[in-house]
């Protein structure tokens, strides 16, 4: 009874292979969708959604993509939360056709489309890595692998239960993938914090055993030990990556390198929250304007952008690393001749990791030979602009990785075109000279059009006919054309006996002859030849390039690398940085200080220029922890900062913002800045606080950098206040970590006299004619008092409020010197404040008025008017 046509019965038997993708379905130029996939499409991609056919009497909705603008769409549905399954066409309907009559073409998925898994550039953020990340805990043990198919990165570390969300936050994958089971609840949680599409993964996906095969097979080693040494939730959480990449893939894997094996004690550690408040990477609003990263990068190139921002995530905690790139922007900070010729070769640098993962994925096309030509070229330039042998190692070794390419570079050279086409399909992108057989067929193909148009002339002068034409249409091939009206000549004798008749359109008549259809064949076929001749080059040339990846991809890392340190060297020049002392004391003194990204906004806006301040954390020798004291918009928090931005500068290894710095090796970074609410966990701000809170007391040790803003703010006074008290004494006593601490508790700065690590800090500003001018200058010292009427002033509280709040204050302020301990709310008369001027009521005079109306002083006698006194009085 099935009412299902054969074609239907394919879409669903595949759909059902994908239930929670999108089913792009192949029909012609078209991508197609059904049911619910097209409604879901038409709504996310604001296209029609129409019908086609019915199934069990219902219509079937349908909506459709042309091919040709697909990755437009994809890319919406990408950012969207959409999986798309990519269902081709196997065979061409002329094939279905051999098959039997009815049959339909066969088709099926070719790829599952995820966030994790595109290397389109269209899709991608040139300047942002794209992690595919996968989470295994197993017994006492868990890890997660991570892998950029777009780039070929592969990498993988153990991690702590507890530090998912702070190595998710650094790494900021695109797709997290995790076992199907218990822990999938929890995990999406933390992955929804950080706005991480989840993907669970059948178990047997994180099987070690059969993990440890797949790994082994995809590089081709007979044992995991020539990478490191990992335990089995390692294996684990790679042997998923793998397998998901097969799945979504269909087979095709990318061109990974081998795992790099990543310690957690590498890099600082910055939680999520920490990295949210500095700005690292994204601005609080989400986008890169008005992160550190944004007014710091200087990179010329796309892997070189991606580069800056892995280390900007993941300062070093190892002083030889930061010791050796420090090393090698000195050397390049003093040649700024070789740097700007390095950059001017860089910029002419192609994106040569996703040429390859493109190539290596068979999704490649003759731009992306072209990319691995020129980055070769650009990379021999580059390598005869340095004298390596002065050079720092760090350098040094990157300048190793461009050379090696004696074969690829000639036979690309000689084999391709300047700039060839996006597609190998039309061909045209292999250079004159090349390949003989090549040359040939082109020559036969352009002669036979040569040939096309010297025919044209013989035919209208053989036939007297000046308008006679020779076209060509896909249906009909080459043909004759004339209009209707010289027809007549041509369909008679002798005409007739050389020109046949194919077709008689309403204006035109169409003919053909043996010479023209000879001709015709010799074209097609040339043609043709030149075509495969061209496809069976480009697959030479890839594999080609592929053979070399492992070298190509030692070259990508090379020019990365350099890029990177000429554009902080750029950076260190352009804004007057220096070079950060960092060892392994516990040092903190940084002097003229700046925060670079308030620096740069307020050079923008062209009004006042950025006041640098000192900061002197120093552990052993003076005060670890700062009270900083001041009004509001005084630039406690731009002070705070600044100072965490520029220990995470040295560390990730470049010049910063200051006119010194002397920083011993921080380990851990913690800062509580502002206060949101998290309504949608049902948190309060003052929760939020206190969980932040309670992370940094629990963990913070000796090494920690901390820095705390307007703790207990949350709360009422007195609450607030005594918390603020006892963390600043934890931090103190127990965790014994530089901390910056910056309070409106002025209360507070008496600890500095209780507690020998602690000293007084303050911005200070000067009070004229009774408003505010802030100085921006961090002094030694408490502040003396709050300022913050004057500031509620200057931000245009009404003046009736401010007059009021200033009546207050004084009381408070009395109240408070006389030692009564108590708020004297009492002796406030409620209300006093002038009410502002209301409006006149619309209403009639009043019995008063009236009278008074009726009054006329110069005719009174003294007794009338005391009687009109009274009446008056009666009325009131
Ligand atoms: P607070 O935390 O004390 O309320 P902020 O740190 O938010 O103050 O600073 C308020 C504003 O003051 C900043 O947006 C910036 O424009 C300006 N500012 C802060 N520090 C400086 C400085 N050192 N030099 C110049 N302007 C500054």
């Amino acid at each position: 009874m099935s009412t299902v046509t054969p074609m239907m019965a394919q879409y669903l038997d595949i759909k059902a292979q994908y239930p929670d993708a999108l089913l792009f379905y192949r029909m012609g130029d078209f991508y197609e969708m059904f049911f619910d996939d097209a409604v879901n499409a038409a709504e996310a991609l604001d296209i029609a959604l129409t019908k086609r056919g019915k199934h069990d009497g219902n219509d079937i909705p349908m909506c459709g993509v042309p091919v040709h603008a697909a990755e437009g769409y994809l890319l919406t549905l990408i950012r969207k939360g959409f999986r798309v399954a990519v269902g081709e066409q196997l065979e061409s309907p002329a094939e279905a056709k051999k098959r039997g009559s009815k049959s339909v073409v066969k088709r099926d998925v070719v790829r599952l489309v995820t966030p994790g898994t595109i290397t389109e550039d269209s899709l991608l953020e040139a300047r942002r890595h794209n992690f595919l990340t996968a989470y295994c805990e197993m017994r006492d043990q868990s890890a997660l692998a991570w892998a950029d198919i777009s780039t070929g990165a592969f990498h993988v570390m153990p991690v702590a239960s507890v530090r998912v969300s702070p190595e998710l936050a650094r790494l900021a994958p695109s797709e997290l993938i995790v076992p199907d089971g218990p822990a999938l609840d929890q995990l999406r949680t933390i992955a929804e914090d950080h706005q991480i599409p989840v993907t669970p993964l059948a178990k047997s996906s994180f099987d070690s055993t059969a993990a440890e095969k797949r790994i082994c097979d995809l590089f081709k080693v007979s044992t995991l030990e020539s990478y490191g040494s990992f335990n089995r939730a390692e294996i684990s959480a790679m042997g998923a990556v793998i397998d998901y990449l097969d799945i979504t893939q269909k087979g095709k894997l990318p061109l990974l390198q081998p795992p790099q094996q990543e310690a957690e004690d590498r890099v600082v550690q910055i939680d999520a929250a920490t990295r949210r408040s500095l700005e690292l990477t994204r601005s609080l609003t989400g986008g890169r304007g008005g992160s550190l990263l944004a007014v710091v990068d200087r990179t010329v190139t796309p892997a070189g952008g991606r580069l800056l921002e892995q280390r900007l995530s993941s300062p070093s905690r190892n002083l030889d690393v930061i010791r050796s790139r420090l090393t090698a922007l000195d050397f390049v900070v003093e040649q700024t001749q070789l740097a700007q010729s390095l950059r001017a070769a860089l910029r002419k640098t192609p994106d040569l990791d996703r040429a390859l993962s493109r190539l290596a994925l068979d999704r490649g096309g003759p731009r992306d030979l072209a990319a691995v030509r020129n980055t070769l070229i650009q990379s021999e330039a580059i390598s005869d602009l340095c004298d390596r042998a002065d050079m720092p190692p760090l350098l040094q070794q990157a300048l190793s990785g461009l050379t090696g390419f004696d074969d690829l570079l000639p036979l690309l050279d000689a084999a391709l075109i300047a700039e060839p086409p996006l597609l190998a399909r039309d061909g045209g992108f292999i250079a004159e000279g090349y390949d003989s057989e090549l040359d040939e067929a082109r020559t036969l193909r352009d002669e036979g059009r040569s040939v096309i148009a010297a025919l044209q002339k013989k035919y209208s002068d053989h036939t007297g006919i000046n308008s006679l034409k020779i076209k060509h249409n896909n249906v009909l091939g080459y043909f004759i054309e004339t209009t209707a009206t010289h027809a007549e000549k041509m369909l008679s004798a002798p005409l007739s006996e050389t020109y046949i008749h194919r077709q008689t359109t309403a204006n035109q008549v169409r003919f053909t002859t043996v010479e023209l259809s000879e001709i015709e064949a010799r074209i097609l076929n040339a043609g043709n030849l030149a075509l495969e001749i061209e496809k069976r080059l480009y697959t030479r040339l890839s594999d080609a390039i592929l053979a070399n990846a492992a070298l190509l991809n030692a070259a990508a890392r090379g020019l990365a690398e350099l890029d990177l340190v000429t554009a902080l060297a750029d950076l260190a020049l352009g804004e007057n940085w220096s070079c950060p002392t960092v060892d392994t004391s516990r040092e903190f003194s940084i002097s003229g200080g700046r925060h670079p990204v308030v620096e740069q906004a307020l050079r923008q806006q062209g009004g006042s220029s950025f006041v640098a301040n000192d900061c002197d954390l120093t552990a052993d020798t003076g005060a670890a922890i700062w009270l900083l004291t001041g009004p509001n918009m005084a630039g406690k928090s731009t002070f705070l900062r600044q100072n965490a931005l520029i220990a995470i500068l040295a560390q990730m290894g470049s010049y910063v913002p200051a006119d010194s710095a002397h920083i011993g090796l921080i380990s851990q970074l913690f800062s509580r800045v502002g206060a949101s609410d998290d309504l949608a966990r049902g948190r309060s701000t003052f929760m939020v606080e206190m969980v932040e809170t309670a992370a940094i007391l629990n963990q913070a040790d000796d090494r920690a950098l901390v820095i705390l803003d307007e703790i207990g703010r949350g709360t009422a006074t007195y609450d607030g206040l005594s918390i603020a008290w006892a963390t600043l004494e934890h931090l103190h006593e127990v965790n014994r970590a530089r901390a910056l601490f910056a309070t409106h508790y002025h209360e507070l700065t008496q600890l500095a006299g209780k507690l020998p690590g602690v000293d007084n800090a303050t911005v200070s500003v000067k009070e004229w004619e009774g408003e505010v001018i802030f100085l921006h200058e961090v002094k030694k010292g408490a502040a003396d008092r709050s300022y913050g009427v004057q500031v509620a002033q200057l931000a245009g509280l009404p003046g009736s409020v401010v007059a009021r709040a200033r009546d207050v204050l004084d009381m408070l302020e009395e109240g408070r010197r006389s030692g009564a301990g108590k708020i004297p709310i009492d002796d406030l008369p409620l209300f006093a404040a002038a009410p502002p001027p209301q409006p006149a009521a619309p209403v009639g005079p009043s019995p008063v008025e009236m009278l008074l109306d009726d009054i006329h002083p110069d005719d009174l006698s003294p007794r009338e008017a005391l009687e009109a006194l009274y009446r008056l009085k009666e009325a009131a």
